[in-house]
């Protein structure tokens, strides 16, 4: 999963260029896809980096690329302008499919999901005119059903129950026992999780953004991707998957008990087939550089 990582002392700044965000309790300021941030320096750095969240761009501290900065910005002799721009966008979607996948084909559990994410390496290697023409709507369709079958072999046995979809805005379920669930596409914003058991659950799409992972254990989830994990407050005492890092805004301690609940945010729109909220904005991702 390495090369699935953002590294931006290897990329060009390509986020805070390439794609735009609207003014809102996530962004500051409106910004078209093509115009560069104000904030990015002219090393391609973030000045506000360690400020993101008091400086009004928490979208930006939740926004990760899956690697697709790096690996666009190497392509750079060969593709420049707005042309990379658009590049960009496509393998950063592009990218989340190709993390999912290959968490699917972790330990060689799913030979489909293997071949698939070849497939998509393959596509985003090639010819720049076939990545741009590249339908993300019909890959997502196709990697909708392979997650499927590998969560829910995942999950046999466990008797989890199937809450998929299901709005869990600002839900109580403090501790609740829920190893085996299926929370695909659920609305779990500012919902209370503290000391939850959610091995085994299957994240994929769900928006977690404010909710309280605090003393959660997520050490087995299911697809649960990195902008998911820094949308939502957690402490140390958060057990997270080992293939994701634990977000910089989080606590490094154990919260106490009567520590209060994360600010609490509006309702958002339900999520879509695989990857959950797909789209070539920075909206409702984020970033640390
Ligand atoms: S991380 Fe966000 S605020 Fe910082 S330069 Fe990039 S787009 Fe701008």
């Amino acid at each position: 999963m390495e090369r699935l990582r953002a590294d931006c002392e290897r990329c060009a700044g390509l986020c805070c260029v390439a794609l735009p965000f609207a003014r809102s309790a996530d962004f500051a300021v409106d910004k078209p896809a093509g115009k560069r941030c104000g904030n990015l320096t002219d090393e391609n750095r973030c000045a506000i980096h360690a400020r993101l969240r008091v400086s009004g761009f928490t979208g930006c501290s939740v926004f990760d690329c899956y690697g697709a900065g790096q690996r666009v910005t190497a392509r750079e002799e060969t593709v420049s302008g707005p042309q990379l721009f658009a590049v960009f966008r496509v393998t950063r979607q592009l990218h989340e499919l190709l993390w999912l996948l290959t968490e699917a084909a972790r330990g060689g559990r799913c030979p489909e999901a293997e071949a698939s994410a070849a497939e998509l390496d393959a596509l985003i290697d090639g010819d720049v005119a076939a990545l741009l023409a590249a339908d993300v709507e019909a890959w997502r369709a196709r990697v909708g059903p392979i997650l499927e079958r590998v969560s829910e072999r995942a999950r046999a046995g466990l008797d989890g129950r199937d809450l998929r979809r299901g709005d869990l805005t600002g839900k109580h379920l403090r501790k609740a026992r829920l190893r085996g669930a299926t929370l695909r596409g659920a609305l779990l914003l500012a919902a209370d999780l503290r000391g939850a058991d959610l091995r085994q659950v299957d994240f994929l799409g769900a928006d977690l953004r404010d909710a309280d992972l605090r003393g959660a254990d997520l050490s087995e989830a299911l697809f649960l991707t990195q902008p998911q994990l820094n949308a939502a407050h957690g402490d140390s005492a958060t057990r997270i998957p080992d293939t994701l890092a634990r977000p910089g805004h989080w606590p490094d301690h154990d919260s106490p008990p009567s520590a209060p609940a994360p600010v609490r945010r509006a309702k958002a729109p339900r999520a879509r087939g695989a990857g959950g909220r797909g789209g070539s904005g920075k909206g409702r991702r984020g970033r640390g550089r």
